[in-house]
């Protein structure tokens, strides 16, 4: 091992040189990163993992990110939009199975119809919930005022990756317009933080174009913008998308799979007591995907408990793992596979990030 990745891991803070240096590491440096993350979690964390029962209730978009299967310009997708009851259902079954937290996520829409459905179904959750369900959404960018009446309505945490920290590089991966500016990213993020939102974001890893400084940037911009939660996961290409084009370019994926884990491991080390999601995508890669990322870094998983008949549409990206398995299958599955990860489910716990509390205090 090069005494030098030793001599990084001793150290207080990290420098952006540091942090590529990292990044790049192999073979024992890596080995050793992982080490001092794992650490770092048992410390901070401990061994709990909290669930979030995962909801894609809607693969409706009006956006058109390049990356995207489900991006409004690819024709080739049946469109889906889960009825409230089947949403409800899922909701129950996540209390019922003590997750202690629902994600809803769909694609992007901002009509009034659907900022007033989803804000009567948050309230419909807490209800069915006797207000003990913990609340995530990942709906995109929207106005202050409808964050502000979700937020109201019961949603207490929301996810928006900001794809990329670097303006540049989120402009080679959106179409160049008004609807998909990154301006408004960080302004959404700030509204969120503003509001009182548990404030989460992430990046893709190894989209095309991508540098480890920018990488290295974007893990500085999570600090610097203190967010409480992250959930970060391999990119993996959609042939029907444009950036498909640049497939070649690309690392391998298990290149990309590895990068991610050393991306989670670093992050850890400079964010102690955040929430850090273990990706989907990094199962689409490994098998055992999710579990590796628990062991060096991560604390929440989301099992999917979408109806498993809309499952296969929501394809992001192909080979999207338990596309055909029912949510009780989900769980069992999970269970075991966190229980071989050295973890320990935090049942009936919204798992809140500690993060978030001290950042709350101290305010
Ligand atoms: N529409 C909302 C949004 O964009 O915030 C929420 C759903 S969107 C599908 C959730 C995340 O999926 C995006 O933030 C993006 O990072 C990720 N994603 C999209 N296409 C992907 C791909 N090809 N590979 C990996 N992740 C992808
Ligand atoms: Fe729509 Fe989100 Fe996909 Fe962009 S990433 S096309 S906003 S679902």
């Amino acid at each position: 091992m090069s005494k030098s990745i030793q001599q990084i891991l001793e150290q207080d803070s990290l420098t952006k040189e540091n942090i590529i240096q990292l990044l790049k590491s192999t073979g024992e440096d890596e080995k050793a990163l992982f080490t001092k993350s794992s650490e770092v979690k048992l410390n901070y964390i401990g061994k709990n993992v909290h669930f979030r029962g995962l909801v894609e209730f809607s693969n409706i978009c009006k956006k058109d990110c390049l990356y995207c299967g489900i991006r409004v310009g690819n024709k080739n997708v049946d469109r889906y939009d889960i009825a409230d009851e089947e949403i409800l259902k899922a909701a129950k079954f996540a209390y019922d199975n003590n997750y202690g937290s629902v994600v809803l996520q769909s694609g992007e829409r901002s009509d009034k119809e659907f900022v007033d459905r989803i804000e009567n179904l948050l309230k419909e959750i807490k209800k069915l919930s006797n207000n003990e369900l913990g609340i995530t959404i990942s709906l995109g960018e929207q106005t202050k005022e409808t964050y502000q009446r979700w937020y109201d309505a019961g949603a207490h945490r929301y996810l928006l990756r900001i794809e990329s920290s670097n303006r540049e590089l989120y402009e080679k991966i959106h179409p160049k317009n008004e609807n998909h500016a990154h301006e408004t990213r960080l302004k959404c993020l700030k509204y969120l933080q503003d509001i009182g939102y548990q404030t989460g974001t992430g990046v893709m890893i190894g989209i095309p174009f991508q540098t480890y400084e920018d990488l290295a940037n974007d893990l500085l911009f999570m600090k610097e913008f203190d967010i409480d939660m992250v959930g970060m996961g391999p990119f993996i290409e959609h042939d029907e998308t444009p950036l498909y084009e640049y497939r070649d370019q690309l690392m391998s994926l298990n290149d990309r799979f590895r990068l991610t884990l050393r991306m989670i491991a670093v992050l850890r080390i400079l964010m102690k007591d955040i929430n850090i999601a273990s990706a989907t995508a990094l199962q689409a890669i490994d098998p055992l995907g999710r579990e590796k990322a628990l062991r060096i870094g991560a604390n929440i998983i989301m099992p999917n408990i979408t109806p498993t008949n809309e499952r296969a549409n929501y394809l992001l990206y192909q080979n999207k793992p338990c596309i055909d398995e029912g949510a009780d299958d989900c769980t069992n599955c999970m269970e075991a596979r966190i229980n071989m990860a050295d973890g320990e489910i935090g049942y009936g716990e919204w798992g809140d990030s500690r993060h978030y509390a001290s950042r709350r205090k101290d305010a």
